[in-house]
């Protein structure tokens, strides 16, 4: 281009605007596009280039911006693959989570109600390819989340807690399997209640099967029980989850200190009265209402269970939700067993504000499946069938 067009540019300040562009981009690529965008001069590619922008903003003022997150730079092991190469597990896992992306970008494109746009043909053109995406993430799995050899410690605690499980459930099933009880129990079934075995027992015959109550049906007619005989086993079972989850905790730590970044707890299990401390002080500074928003009542926050974990902060004005630990864990943290409990755009759904520092443990297999889905606890458990009818 003239010397004139360069000047005016620098004049225009070009420069920081792209880098402005640059900083909302999801991958290295789309960076160095944006900052390699130059004016167009002729008339009709300008105006068919600010059809594209308007027709983008529009959309994402009505619905959001898709998510493009997870997207990895795969270029060149598809290069590789093509020539017969052999890829590895993580190349692999890279490529799914851009088939993933793919398909749920498109996926935010269908949702549209046929009106036609100046940026269908973008859309048109990503292919997510669901068959192959599952086929990798189901069988890495296994090598990707944590597996048992992750520690010594791990392994150990797995294994005790396996023993306690199986104790309870010999237990259990001796009691559903038996004919005396057949009439007691609503479906002879093993579930769980609070990380506890229970079985369904008719209330009309509670007293018949002496136990602890963890929780009721909503219609009333069916008791989650504890049986007195499953208890010592059950907490064993609780005990050895604990210590599974610290061990978990200290090994996200250590995966995360060996990438060069620092996780650390800043708050996780709570009392009930120090729950009610921490609420009351935020209801003292902005009122019960603003309170909700964000501070659980006490006798309703996950931290009373043990399985909360709010990371390096627990303050919205440190805007950890910027930070390369915050981008971490929302890669990472699945893999461990964790979700985080209340995202951006989930509010009417959580019924929290977003916190990128509140952390739920969930065990591997379901926040495997809510990271992949983009599913929340609720949506989560919106989709379990029902033991109880
Ligand atoms: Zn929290």
């Amino acid at each position: 281009m003239s010397e004139l067009f360069d000047k005016s540019i620098r004049t225009l300040e070009l420069p920081a605007v792209l880098a402005m562009l640059a900083d909302q981009t999801n991958s290295a690529e789309a960076r160095e596009r944006a900052l390699a965008t130059s004016p167009r001069t002729a008339v009709d590619e300008v105006e068919r280039l600010q059809g594209e922008t308007d027709a983008a903003r529009e959309m994402i003022g009505l619905r959001g911006s898709p998510a493009f997150s997870g997207i990895k730079p795969v270029g060149e092991s598809l290069y590789r693959a093509d020539r017969g190469g052999t890829l590895n597990t993580r190349e692999l896992l890279d490529i799914a989570g851009v088939l993933r992306c793919a398909r749920r970008v498109k996926e935010y494109w269908n949702d549209d109600g046929g009106e036609r746009t100046a940026v269908d043909s973008l859309f048109r053109s990503l292919r997510g390819n669901r068959f192959l995406e599952e086929k990798i993430t189901t069988s890495i799995l296994e090598e990707d989340v944590i597996a048992d050899n992750a520690s010594p410690e791990l392994a150990d605690i797995r294994r005790h807690k396996r023993n306690a499980a199986s104790k309870g459930r010999q237990i259990l099933q001796k009691i559903i399997s038996s004919s005396s009880y057949s009439k007691v129990l609503q479906e002879a079934i093993i579930t769980q209640r609070d990380g506890r075995f229970v079985v369904p027992v008719k209330a009309e015959f509670r007293s018949s099967l002496p136990g602890l109550v963890h929780d009721i049906s909503s219609t009333g007619a069916t008791l989650f029980v504890e049986p007195m005989g499953v208890v010592q086993a059950n907490n064993e079972f609780i005990e050895l989850q604990a210590k599974e989850q610290k061990e978990i905790d200290r090994i996200l730590a250590d995966a995360a200190a060996q990438e060069g970044l620092r996780i650390y707890n800043a708050s996780a299990y709570r009392s009930y009265t120090t729950q009610k401390w921490v609420y009351q002080r935020y209801v003292n500074q902005e009122g019960a209402q603003e309170a909700d928003t964000y501070s659980a009542r006490p006798g309703c926050s996950e931290h009373q269970t043990g399985l909360a974990l709010d990371i390096n902060t627990a303050s919205l004005s440190d805007h950890f939700e910027e930070t390369e630990e915050y981008a971490w864990l929302v890669e990472n943290s699945w893999r461990y067993g964790f979700i985080l409990r209340f995202p951006e755009g989930k509010e009417e759904i959580t019924g929290y504000q977003f916190e990128p520092w509140h952390y739920r443990y969930v065990g591997p297999a379901a926040a495997r499946v809510c990271y992949e889905n983009g599913w929340t606890l609720e949506e989560y458990h919106a989709r379990q069938p029902a033991p109880d009818r």
